[in-house]
């Protein structure tokens, strides 16, 4: 773990620090209020100054400061590194490595500016002037040019190797060239208004039209959305977004005045794409292109939208046209009546599904199916399994049947996360937490292939690996979302213990007698059906289990 993290988490005290956006009230130990992350009327957010995590014992979140910071601000874990540690007025000097490709970045940005503005971008100019891109417009989203000529040697300031690790340089035979080549370029953006990476249009007749930057340490395409950075706050007061394909369409929507936008970039929507949108807006409008692609690329992002608990409208154009085209001969006035007309999502993707799946109902209802089992709000799931059966002509009772019946082929392989853990196992775990001195010894103890939860299996790895005593915030940087709130949970809810390697053997116990049960259960199947040598194979292992001693 970098040192700065350490430092962070050293330095950090959680209560000051949640008490700076929400009233703490002192409760036994520990510190409670409201839970800002579900609604609720009694406080259940506990925050433990002692162990520096919080739980919430309503809605199960839970972590250390940092991902309190990241849930709080909704931001990466990066992001809430940097914002603890301007807090605490700590210098991130260390991320040297990082920040040379920010300000390769900006620098670059520059270059592509000052080329836009100079005699030889005048064609990259008047494509934007075309395209009826404004000067306020351009300069403030910073638009450039890379010309065919090497504009490389205008960022000499860095290395070769900075150049191809931010992607704006290739090699090939040792030679380095650049990878925009006569291209208009957009700028693409953090949250935080950091430029990232460009995206270029060419002016030439070739593919790609549109070129986006590779990944780098940086930039992550499938987690970025060209313009949130600029339009988030507005998205998060109308709790409604618009969401379009492209650079263009994103730029002459907003130079008419919508501000809660964003652009895919130029590529089909992602889950993360959809997770990011779901920070700010419970609704989007889809304003794809009315082509085929366009299609599909909508009904894709319908079942990612559900998934991600934002319910997606869609706006369809008249054929012929896209966004940028409409609003430019229709003006606002035409965009916002086609938008208010926007089709319900589940409609939508019904009447198109029934072309597509030439009206086969059980077809259509488990390509549904298959998008809701995902959603995290079950009344929503009933609503639309209420609003389907209308749609399709179906009786309420017939699509309900069909719901449950494909539950039952999928149950056997789907993760049921409402489920708790059994008693014994958080008891285990939590005496592992509680007597560090005892830890290795009942870990060595415990037949990890007989703890059931995959969650509580993974955190006793984890703290199998541990030899020095624990450090709790510095271990919840190693843990797994699920595991952060198990972990949590299990450390606010102060198990009372007396004899730690007595109640560790009860609960290895019990763990056995468990499993002794199962296999008993299994061999009766297994004889019923005649599989004598899988009955042998079964009764060895019962054996081995019944000698083995705590
Ligand atoms: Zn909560």
């Amino acid at each position: 773990m970098s040192s700065i993290v350490e430092e962070i988490l050293s330095r950090a005290d959680i209560v000051e620090i949640i008490s700076s956006y929400y009233p703490l009230k002192k409760a036994g130990k520990n510190y409670r209020t409201h839970c800002p992350f579900h609604p609720e009327r009694n406080p259940s957010f506990t925050v433990s100054p002692e162990k520096q995590i919080f739980h919430c014992f309503g809605c199960g979140v839970g972590g250390n400061v940092i991902n309190f910071i990241m849930l709080e601000e909704k931001v990466e874990w990066k992001e809430a590194v940097r914002i603890l540690a301007e807090k605490l007025g700590i210098s991130l000097k260390e991320w040297k490595g990082e920040n040379t490709l920010y300000s390769l970045m900006e620098k670059a940005s520059i270059v592509f500016r000052k080329f836009l503005l100079k005699p030889e971008g005048k064609s990259a100019f008047e494509y934007l002037e075309k395209r009826g891109v404004s000067l306020e417009i351009s300069e403030k989203f910073k638009l450039g040019y890379a010309p065919p000529v090497n504009w490389l040697r205008e960022l000499d300031d860095f290395s070769s190797q900075d150049l191809i690790k931010g992607g704006l340089a290739l090699e090939r035979e040792k030679e380095i060239y650049p990878y925009f080549r006569n291209r208009v370029i957009f700028p693409i953006f953090s949250l935080t208004g950091k430029i990232v990476a460009f995206g270029g249009r060419t002016l030439e007749e070739i593919e790609p039209k549109y070129l986006n930057s590779p990944d780098t340490p940086i930039f992550q395409k499938g987690r970025t959305l060209y313009g949130l950075n600029f339009t988030k706050q507005e998205m998060m007061k109308k709790k409604e977004a618009i969401l379009v394909e492209g650079y263009m369409d994103f730029l002459s929507l907003f130079q008419e005045g919508y501000e809660n936008i964003c652009a895919c970039l130029g590529t089909s929507l992602t889950e993360n794409q959809a997770l990011l949108i779901s920070r700010y807006a419970e609704k989007v409008n889809l304003l794809f292109d009315p082509d085929e692609a366009g299609e599909k690329a909508t009904l894709r992002a319908i079942e990612i939208f559900w998934k991600a608990g934002v319910m997606p409208r869609v706006v369809v154009l008249p054929q012929g046209y896209d966004p940028d085209s409409y609003v430019k001969e229709r003006g606002k006035e035409g965009m916002d009546r086609v938008i208010s007309q926007s089709e319900d999502g589940l409609e939508f993707y019904l009447s198109k599904l029934q072309k597509i799946e030439e009206g086969n109902l059980t077809r259509i209802l488990e390509k549904c199916f298959q998008a809701w089992e995902e959603m995290k709000e079950i009344w929503r799931r009933d609503e639309f399994l209420e609003k389907s059966a209308h749609l399709l002509s179906l009786s309420l009772q017939t699509v309900k049947d069909m719901w449950v019946s494909y539950r039952k082929k999928r149950r056997f392989y789907l993760p049921n996360v409402q489920q708790l853990p059994p008693s014994s196992e958080i008891h285990l775990l939590s005496l592992l937490l509680n007597f560090p001195q005892e830890r290795q010894n009942i870990i060595s103890k415990i037949p990890i292939e007989l703890i059931s939860d995959s969650t509580i299996k993974g955190i006793i790895e984890k703290l199998g690996k541990i030899e020095e005593e624990i450090n709790i915030p510095k271990f919840f940087e190693k843990l797994s979302e699920d595991e952060k709130r198990v972990l949590s949970g299990v450390l606010m809810k102060e198990i009372p213990h007396k004899d730690p390697l007595k109640e560790a053997n009860d609960c290895i116990e019990k763990l056995k007698q468990r499993e002794i049960g199962r296999l008993k259960v299994e061999i009766s199947n297994l004889e019923k059906e005649g599989k004598w040598e899988k009955v042998v194979e079964i009764l060895k292992r019962l054996d081995e289990l019944k000698r083995r001693r705590v």
